[in-house]
């Protein structure tokens, strides 16, 4: 019986990262893993044969071997290079990978499937780039300079794979289509083609600086335009900018994540800033003026009436955030809380107990309208208890 090929067992395609491939394995190890299918041998069987094909592809060098020979490059000997079933090992292997992080997941392009027939050319992976910006940055936008490692086209073979002066030849046993068809009982079925895994060509002679693989790493630099009205969690997609596909394939996206730092005065709501703003006892009962923050870096003046109490709001019209490929500006909301004074003087404490026994309940008709509630409520119990 003839084996599978490991990409296929694992479902991805042939260019898959290694956070690719461990999200694929992570996957079907769960689905297929023996405690979860007691007695049943088939899942067995399918849980060893991901697990091999796993411990091969995830492992560089075995996977380099895999890419060009097949099967064939662990044959010798017999019974191929030891995987052992080191069970409890890669299943916490799973485990971390499930709950340690979540940024390698999701992102990828849905896994390569169908393209691959005839083709020899596949698509770079998408790349996932984390970008903080602070608030300010959100208001006004930022051209934004990155670097990250990421696939190139082979500069020595030109993203052929092949050695200088050599050319890939086509397949001869799919005939350079990339599938092969066997006869199986009264089926024919289709899978993908031994010899080529697909790609449709025989590399001979592999460029030295690509293993035959037609792509490098190396370390990019990209601008990027962030514009004014990102909010945190928005994804910024760069088409063409991911990895370089595989021998002169199309390149994959670039998502660009944006998270915003906490601001140290605003909270955002949308395009609405609040900022909380502390003001003092006199300003508070007299009225006054306060300066208070505005995002783009400028301050403006809020008038505050005789009389204000802790929690008013006050709206400055169009001091927000700017909306997202719009031409809207939220608004700013100062909050304002009354500070009661602190480390008074002799003198000052003689003033504020001359006030206290100058004051009235038309001075705080707030508490004296909660204190004689609670007096009616006290009296309903017919006690009276709370009387003062
Ligand atoms: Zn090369
Ligand atoms: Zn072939």
């Amino acid at each position: 019986m003839s084996k599978r090929d490991y990409y296929e067992i694992l479902s991805v395609s042939k260019t898959a990262t290694d956070s690719e491939l461990k999200v694929a394995f992570r996957k079907l190890a769960m689905t297929y893993h023996p405690d979860r299918n007691p007695g049943n041998a088939e899942a067995e069987i399918k849980f060893k044969e991901i697990n091999e094909a796993y411990q091969c592809l995830s492992d560089g060098q075995k996977r380099a071997a895999y890419d060009r020979f097949g099967h064939a490059a662990f044959q010798q000997g017999g019974g191929g290079p030891g995987f052992g079933n080191e069970f409890g090992d890669f299943m916490s292997d799973i485990f971390d990978n499930f709950f340690g992080d979540g940024r390698a997941a999701g992102g990828g392009r849905a896994a390569g499937g169908g393209a691959r027939g005839g083709s020899t050319r596949e698509r770079g992976a998408d790349l996932r780039y984390n970008l903080e910006i602070t608030l300010e940055e959100a208001f006004a936008g930022k051209a934004e300079t990155i670097k990250m490692a990421t696939a190139v086209t082979c500069e020595t073979c030109s993203g052929t794979g092949a050695k200088a002066g050599s050319k890939p030849r086509p397949c001869q046993t799919c005939g350079g289509y990339g599938r092969v068809r066997a006869a199986q009982g009264f089926f024919a079925i289709e899978r993908t083609c031994p010899t080529c895994h697909g790609r449709g060509e025989v590399i001979d002679d592999p460029c030295g600086a690509c293993s035959g693989s037609g792509r490098v790493t190396r370390e990019r630099t990209l601008s990027i335009n962030v514009p004014a009205g990102v909010d945190d969690g928005l994804r910024i997609r760069l088409a063409g900018e991911g990895e370089t596909g595989l021998r002169g394939g199309p390149a994959g996206d670039l998502y660009v994540f944006l998270s915003i730092k906490p601001h140290e005065f605003f909270q955002r709501d949308g395009a609405d800033l609040f900022c909380r703003v502390p003001i003092n006892m006199v300003t508070a009962a007299l009225s006054g003026e306060i300066t208070v923050p505005v995002i783009d870096g400028s301050q403006t003046q809020v008038r505050i009436p005789a009389g204000t109490q802790t929690a008013k709001q006050f709206r400055i019209k169009g001091k927000g955030m700017p909306v997202l490929r719009s031409r809207d500006v939220g608004d700013l909301y100062i909050q304002v809380f009354v500070e009661t004074p602190q480390n008074l003087t002799k003198r000052q404490r003689e003033l504020l107990q001359e006030f206290g026994q100058s004051a009235s309940d038309d001075n705080h008709p707030e508490s004296a309208g909660f204190f004689s509630k609670v007096r009616d409520f006290f009296d309903g119990f017919g006690g009276g208890a709370a009387r003062q």
